[in-house]
């Protein structure tokens, strides 16, 4: 059994772009630039965004963070987005979820240019996706691929189950997977709450992919010898011989289904940080697509 080490990945992927940020300052260009913009006082998004704004500085990357207060109104976020649609040093722009609930989420993320929808969620980016055409991915589907390709696991004819139909990990990695394409050309299977027998699915997976929300649900019995395990879930759970009285597990029970998997995600140290990395990924494409 092998780890599928994300953080190793990520790492790697972001020296690749730093060394590329390098080039471009040695040569007197322009350096790609992501914007976080934040409403209201969500910890969890505050600790997110501050994540995403080290990841930046780390690589060389121009990186601003908008705070909004949680009473913004709908407009001036709004017009704060179309600021930096129109800003050439900022290629990339993040609203960070959830929002307050008296703004439109759907109406904002539409609001972002498509050339600077690095997190994927315009539904241009999203239709694009589905019919193949070159775009931006959302992070957490595209970490998800590159560490399949990174690691050289066969995905072509394989069986991709995926558990979770979600627009931001279940639905694109299905479509990414399915494409006929270098590290996807996949048979895929989506499955969701109303699956009766789920693990009818699971056990015919070559490459299992659990995005539910769920601590642990995965169980040895539900795999097949040899399957190809990503973990996307991050639950917590309570243990309390730790400081915090908590621990971070997946949606797999990782002692029990390490043993049976060619490969396998831990959580934390894989698809998260493979996330964070894509932004960047994402970010420096859009720098290179339209923003140069
Ligand atoms: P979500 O929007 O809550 O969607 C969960 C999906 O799982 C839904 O489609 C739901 O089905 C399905 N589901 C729930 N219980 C199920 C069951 N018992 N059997 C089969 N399907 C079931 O979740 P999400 O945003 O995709 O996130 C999923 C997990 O990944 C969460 O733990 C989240 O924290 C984590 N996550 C991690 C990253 C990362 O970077 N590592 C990024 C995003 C999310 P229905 O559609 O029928 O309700």
């Amino acid at each position: 059994m092998i780890i599928l080490d994300g953080k190793k990945i990520a790492t790697d992927i972001k020296n690749e772009l730093k060394n590329e940020i390098t080039q471009l300052v040695k040569n007197g260009k322009n350096i790609p630039g992501l914007v976080a913009i934040l409403v209201g006082e969500n910890p969890a998004s505050e600790i997110y965004v501050r994540s995403k704004a080290k990841d930046c500085i780390e690589i060389g990357m121009r990186s601003q963070v908008e705070k909004l207060n949680a009473e913004c109104s709908e407009k001036e976020l709004l017009d704060l987005v179309e600021k930096y649609n129109n800003d050439k040093d900022y290629h990339g722009i993040l609203v960070q979820l959830p929002l307050p609930k008296h703004i439109s989420e759907e109406k904002i993320i539409e609001a972002i240019s498509p050339k600077k929808d690095v997190d994927g969620f315009h539904p241009m980016s999203v239709g694009n996706l589905v019919i193949g055409k070159e775009t931006f991915a959302s992070c957490t589907p595209a970490g998800i691929q590159e560490l399949l390709i990174r690691y050289g696991i066969e995905t072509k004819g394989k069986h991709v189950v995926v558990l979770g139909r979600s627009n931001i990990v279940g639905k694109p990695i299905a479509n990414i997977m399915l494409q006929k394409k270098e590290g996807a050309n996949s048979i895929v299977t989506i499955c969701h709450s109303a699956a009766k027998d789920l693990a009818q699915f699971t056990k015919q997976a070559d490459i299992l992919i659990a995005a539910i929300g769920k601590a642990q649900f995965v169980k040895a019995d539900m795999v097949k010898e040899g399957v190809v395990i990503i973990d996307v879930g991050i639950n917590r759970i309570e243990d309390k011989s730790l400081p915090k009285g908590y621990k971070i597990v997946g949606d797999v029970d990782f002692d029990t289904v390490a043993s049976k998997a060619s490969y396998i995600t831990p959580v934390p140290g894989g698809v998260g940080l493979m996330t964070r990395a894509m932004l960047l990924k994402n970010t420096f494409k859009a720098y290179k697509l339209y923003g140069e």
